[in-house]
């Protein structure tokens, strides 16, 4: 284990087993859509992203969007801003957002319903952690790996300050490393 973590949370293989039953889940749902799109939220969607888009076993094109709410901190600005937009079109299409954590629920909130003025045909979420004490807008998760307690998470795509992505599992940050 990483010396900064006070615990794992989520093992490397009960990802893997979660994320293969998430895209299972996915490609079930979406037998009748010709066309899928996943949209992940950069940066902390990006490895669970990339292990999702195989495990559904069908074709799937993908784009990402960033956005910033939190900055070098451990708690929400509470004000999103779109940094980068879709390549893609979207119109028409069935599409997923992919998300590594909703906490207050304002990332997803804006990210839905700025993907929702574009018309797609279907529009739904996908989320691998949630933290339900801490929504403040409510928000449908279609697709959700684990709910996790109100603690700081890093590893599996999630950063504290940019460090800890490349973590093969998710684990409690020590508060002594953002506590000074
Ligand atoms: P929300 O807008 O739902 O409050 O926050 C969502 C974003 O906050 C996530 O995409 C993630 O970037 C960040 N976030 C929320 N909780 C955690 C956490 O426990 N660990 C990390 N690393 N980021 C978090
Ligand atoms: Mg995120
Ligand atoms: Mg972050």
């Amino acid at each position: 284990m990483h010396p900064d973590l006070e615990r794992v949370l989520i093992d490397t293989a009960t990802l893997q087993n979660r994320v293969q039953a998430l895209g299972t889940a996915i490609a079930q749902a979406t037998v009748n859509a010709p066309e899928l799109v996943l949209v992940g939220i950069l940066k902390g969607s990006l490895i669970f992203m990339a292990d999702l888009m195989r495990s559904i076993g069908r074709e799937v094109c993908y784009d990402c969007i960033a956005v910033s709410s939190y900055g070098a901190s451990t708690e929400s600005s509470g004000v999103v801003r779109l940094n980068k937009d879709l390549d893609l079109d979207i119109t028409g299409k069935h599409v997923i957002i992919v998300e590594d954590i909703i906490d207050s629920g304002l990332t997803l909130k804006y990210v839905h319903d700025l993907l929702l003025r574009r018309n797609p045909a279907a529009l739904e979420i996908c989320a691998l952690l949630n933290k339900p004490e801490r929504r403040n807008v409510n928000v449908q998760v279609d697709y959700r790996g684990f709910d996790i307690p109100n603690e700081f998470v890093v590893g599996y795509g999630l950063d504290y300050a940019e460090r800890y992505r490349n973590l093969p599992y998710i684990g409690v940050l020590s508060p002594r490393v953002y506590t000074h």
